[in-house]
């Protein structure tokens, strides 16, 4: 029996396991370094680290040193069992010099140690912070033992190695939940058929997906860490990233695909954003079917447009063919009128296939508060038969890029459904901004500034429900007082579409009752001045 080294030399040898314990996330190495270390801290013939399963109810021995001179332990031991359970339970250090006391209680355990001959035992609770863990047991045979017992040096060295291995088994605990994650995500990532991209807050690509290799012919291994605008040869995509706003593009890609690519921010769970994700995804067959539909209500349209006029023209001769009565007069009304219907219908559905094909545009800049001017005077007698105040206020010139055409036809839609839709004595008001002011992200170049149109009615409202869909191809809101207003569904889908295809934004703010407001944006041309 050497006697022990003094405390000092095990506390610097402590030092050493702990660092060590500390190097590597793996449990199953912190194991094997306390197998092979901790007997020179801790004079023993038998050590043992026992670890509780909270989902069992239970604890779980692992003899790490010793364990040939001892008989077969059983897979788990419940909570309270034996001296361990106790210490456990307690959280309390126990060192018993002549261990036999606990021997009824727990056979199976305490029973077996004590059949190897081990009489002097020190259990030591491995906790963090209240909640329970484990235990640490040394023991030892009489004779091994300098002083024949774990004095309170060998306690204060079992109690520091148990807050030490306490820390590095949470660190391997939050290690392991993260490679469980970064599993899931890896499986995921591969798996999915879109193709991500992640780049960080400098622009260079953190992630890449396989879906990357397919889709754009990159390989994703040789992209992560480069930048993107080098390393991603894809304008549309490199223009997203540049402008870094949440935002929604198609990208062409070859062979006549397309992917449709949506930017998202990446941000970590307190909320601070490291990055841009792009999730592309192959729409190319949604295009297609896009495409044989507005072809079809294209052609379609076409061969009703030449019909349809002849049969209005028809309906407005047949008075020439001589005196109409009562009866032919109503028939000759309503073939006019639903004819003059269908004939808004065809020229509607034309239009749109124009403008989301994008023929006839023509643009330049133009004045959008002069041209809502003329559509306003445009208006101006309805507004009086309707027996509504129309109030316009321009107060500057407002230059924007585009078709004056379609943006005439725009304003024509809104300040139409604005009186449509306002009852008699109500109001229209028409404002027309110029914002220099710096621009959210993804609404035209920082440094110019945009247009913002405003149609406010005090009329019907549009209720809540309805709000999403008015600007979808077709959609009325069928209830209440606008039921009966004659429309095609189509008038605000037209000016959506007008107003994206100008790089502008549309939205509506309205309650039933109380009237809406029509709102739009328009990217201002060039720099503006700042009278
Ligand atoms: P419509 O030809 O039916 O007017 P729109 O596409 O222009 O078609 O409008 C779609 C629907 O949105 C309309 O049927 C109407 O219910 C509602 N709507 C549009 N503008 C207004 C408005 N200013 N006030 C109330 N409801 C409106």
């Amino acid at each position: 029996m050497s006697p022990r080294p003094d405390l000092s030399t095990r506390l610097t040898q402590l030092g050493e396991v702990l660092v060590s314990l500390a190097s590597s996330p793996i449990p199953s190495h912190q194991f094997q370094i306390l197998a092979d270390f901790a007997p020179h801290l801790l004079p023993c013939d038998y050590l043992a680290l026992c670890l509780m399963d909270p989902d069992e109810q239970a604890y779980h021995v692992h003899s790490l040193y010793g364990a040939e001179e001892v008989g077969p332990l059983r897979d788990r031991y419940p909570l309270e069992y034996g001296l361990v359970g106790e210490v456990m339970a307690t959280g309390r250090i126990q060192s018993l010099p002549a261990f036999n006391t606990t021997i009824t209680s727990a056979p199976g355990l305490d029973g077996v140690w004590h059949a190897a001959g081990l009489r002097r035992i020190l259990v030591a609770p491995l906790r963090q912070g209240k909640r329970r863990i484990g235990a640490l047991v040394v023991a030892a045979r009489p004779g091994t033992l300098p002083g024949e017992q774990y004095d309170t040096g060998d306690q204060q060295i079992a109690r520091l190695l148990m807050a030490g291995l306490a820390s590095t088994l949470e660190t391997a605990r939050l290690y392991q939940i993260s490679a469980d994650e970064r599993s899931t995500l890896a499986a995921v990532l591969s798996s999915t058929r879109d193709a991500i991209i992640v780049v960080n807050q400098q622009g260079r690509i953190l992630l890449a997906n396989p879906a990357v290799q397919e889709m754009l012919h990159l390989d994703p291994d040789s992209l992560v860490s480069r930048p993107l605008a080098q390393a991603v040869a894809h304008p549309t995509l490199q223009r997203l990233f540049a402008e870094g706003a949440r935002s929604v593009a198609d990208i062409a890609l070859d062979e006549g695909r397309t992917a449709q690519a949506s930017l998202v921010p990446v941000r970590t769970d307190y909320g601070e954003q490291i990055g841009w994700a792009a999730i592309l995804r192959d729409i190319t067959l949604l295009k297609e079917l896009e495409q044989v539909k507005s072809d079809f209500v294209n052609t379609v349209s076409h061969d009703l447009k030449n019909p349809i006029s002849t049969i209005l023209l028809g309906a407005e001769l047949l008075v020439q063919s001589g005196p109409l009565n009562k009866n032919q007069r109503f028939i000759q009304e309503r073939l006019i009128n639903t004819a003059g219907y269908m004939e808004e219908l065809v020229t509607d559905l034309l239009d749109l296939g124009k403008i989301e094909m994008g023929l006839e545009m023509e643009m330049k800049p133009v004045d959008a508060a002069a041209m809502m001017d003329a559509v306003v005077g445009l208006f101006r007698p309805d507004a009086e038969a309707a027996q509504l105040s129309l109030v316009f206020q321009a107060p500057e010139p407002a230059v924007v890029v585009g078709d004056q055409i379609r943006l005439q036809q725009a304003y024509r839609n809104l300040v139409g459904n604005a009186i449509k839709y306002t009852p008699a004595g109500g109001q229209v008001n028409i404002q027309v901004q110029v914002r220099r002011r710096q621009l959210p992200a993804g609404e035209g170049k920082p440094g110019t500034g945009a247009i913002y149109i405003h149609i406010a009615d005090t009329g019907y409202g549009i209720p809540a429900e309805a709000q999403p869909y008015i600007f979808d191809k077709f959609y009325r809101v069928e209830t209440g007082a606008t039921r009966d207003i004659r429309g095609t569904g189509l008038g605000l889908a037209i000016t959506k579409s007008i107003i994206e295809a100008h790089g502008g934004r549309i939205w509506v703010e309205s309650s039933a009752g109380s009237g809406s407001t029509f709102s739009i944006s328009l990217p201002a041309a060039g720099e503006l001045s700042n009278s």
